[in-house]
């Protein structure tokens, strides 16, 4: 017989905590990107460190692609310059790479959801300038059917893990800011083109937060910013809703060759 609340779902979910946090107490911290022994949960070994390109300026200070050199204060890249993004900044922790894909896909289809700890560190430090003017963080949305398959959204834990190491003010977490209305299937295998179109009207924002939006500024979150179609779609439904400025922070960021 179980206590009143407590469901057998609940009890498994609970034993099944209980039992990493056990684990955790007895086996030795990895390292998240190859599994060798560290000294401190979350952590990276030297070897990985290394390996990992972090995003460093000198970069463009729009969309922070990196430049080879440093070509000045507030310059911008040959992508942005073509065609500005609707957003005001974006700013990621790593670069996508063979590397940082490693990181990624247990992360993404598996269940490491530990690993956002480590990555939502390095997201908040990457985005600093970013977090310390935002009102409200927000993750982008899965659409029901894929967090049902995969059961967290990932852009929501980093969210969570960037509102708590955000320095000085803190910006509020707004989990369910923006939602997922149309089903859009994977973006993968799409030109930059085709993907805009594809997530066209695919956002909107939860009858919650519509009179919260108004004047704010919004840090969106995502897991990778690959051609921004996503995150330009998302931050013009909060512009429409009236949010003032919209910034971007993601984990990785993939970097065309320079125009
Ligand atoms: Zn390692
Ligand atoms: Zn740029």
């Amino acid at each position: 017989m179980l206590p009143p609340g407590l469901s057998p779902t609940r009890l498994s979910h609970a034993c099944a905590r209980a039992g990493r946090l056990l684990l955790d107490s007895v086996l030795p911290p990895l390292c998240l990107g190859c599994n060798e022994i560290v000294e401190t949960p979350g952590a990276l070994c030297a070897t990985c460190w290394q390996g990992f390109a972090f995003v460093a300026p000198p970069f463009c200070a729009r969309c922070a692609a990196p430049f080879a050199a440093d070509r000045g204060r507030g310059m911008l890249c040959g992508g942005c310059l073509a065609r500005l993004p609707n957003y005001r900044r974006a700013r990621a922790a790593l670069i996508y790479d063979a590397r940082s894909r490693r990181l990624l896909l247990p992360f993404k289809h598996g269940d490491r959801t530990d690993i956002a700890r480590a990555c939502g560190r390095w997201m908040a430090r990457a985005g600093a300038e970013l977090l310390a003017e935002a009102d409200l963080v927000a993750p982008v949305p899965l659409h029901w059917r894929r967090l049902f398959t995969r059961r967290y959204n990932q852009a929501q834990l980093l969210a969570r893990v960037v509102v708590r190491e955000a320095a000085g003010g803190r910006p509020r977490l707004a989990p369910d800011l923006l939602r997922r209305r149309r089903w859009t299937g994977s973006q993968s295998g799409l030109r930059a083109q085709e993907r805009r179109g594809n997530v066209r009207q695919a956002f909107d924002i939860h009858p919650r937060w519509r009179a919260e939006v108004a004047g704010k500024t919004v840090l969106l979150i995502d897991d990778v910013l690959t051609t921004g179609a996503t995150a330009e779609a998302c931050a013009r439904v909060l512009q429409r809703g009236g949010a003032e400025n919209v910034d971007v922070l993601t984990l990785a960021r993939v970097v065309r060759p320079a125009l």
